[in-house]
């Protein structure tokens, strides 16, 4: 067999894995919400938010690993490329501070609604509510201040941009990492270097390209770029 098939076939156990326990979690879902919505209104609404968000984060951690690092798409493909970017451009973030407060007004709007309509749209207002927090926590990650307040996080991600890119799909939440098995080497030590690139805000010159080329070839090595 092909070594090509071979890591085909290794993706799509991984898919079904992920995708298996996901839905084995969310099974007594369904249940809890009906008994809840018999006794207690705010109950009821409490845990459509949480189902909403809860499906998020594991969208949040799906979408980064098996998308933005897709390794069986062509090494043109834009999704992939434009993510590629991101990690050897650490500072460049797409998602400007005008988008988020639309982000945030769409989302309040949506969690006012659920509230008025008293129905099944909190999930969607959850789920709204994951996304807007996901863009504020990839900015919040890209922060100097952020190590101080959200310090695992913060070191997953220093981790995947620029060690392990196959490790620390979660931006939100760790769970679904420790979860699956992609938590990085415990022993892994961070370099100042790659400390010093990964928070650069001017353009990368010197150590800066040597840590971007380090980065291009983990990409590659973990089959981005081929
Ligand atoms: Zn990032
Ligand atoms: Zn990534």
């Amino acid at each position: 067999m092909k070594p090509s098939s071979i890591f085909k076939k290794l993706q799509a156990h991984q898919h079904i894995k992920c995708f298996t326990v996901f839905f084995l979690m969310l099974a007594p879902v369904p249940y809890l919400i009906v008994k809840c919505n018999r006794f207690s209104n705010s109950a009821f609404l409490s845990l459509l938010f949480f189902t909403g968000w809860f499906i998020w984060t594991f969208a949040e951690y799906v979408l980064h690993r098996f998308w933005n690092h897709a390794k069986d798409v062509d090494k043109n493909n834009s999704i992939v490329q434009r993510h590629h970017h991101h990690h050897t451009h650490p500072t460049e973030i797409s998602i400007s501070a005008t988008q988020r407060i639309i982000m945030m007004f769409i989302v309040c709007s949506l969690v006012g609604l659920s509230l008025w309509l008293n129905s099944y749209v909190m999930i969607l207002a959850g789920m709204g509510t994951g996304i807007f927090w996901f863009f504020q926590m990839h900015y919040f990650l890209h922060q100097k201040w952020a190590k101080k307040i959200f310090p695992v996080l913060v070191r997953y991600h220093v981790v995947h941009h620029c060690k392990e890119p196959d490790t620390c799909f979660g931006i939100t939440t760790s769970w679904w990492d420790r979860i699956f098995g992609t938590t990085p080497h415990k022993d892994k030590k961070i370099s100042e270097k790659v400390i010093a690139f990964y928070y650069k805000k001017e353009k990368t010159t010197g150590n800066g390209f040597l840590v971007s080329s380090m980065i291009d070839e983990k990409l590659n090595h973990v089959g981005l770029g081929e």
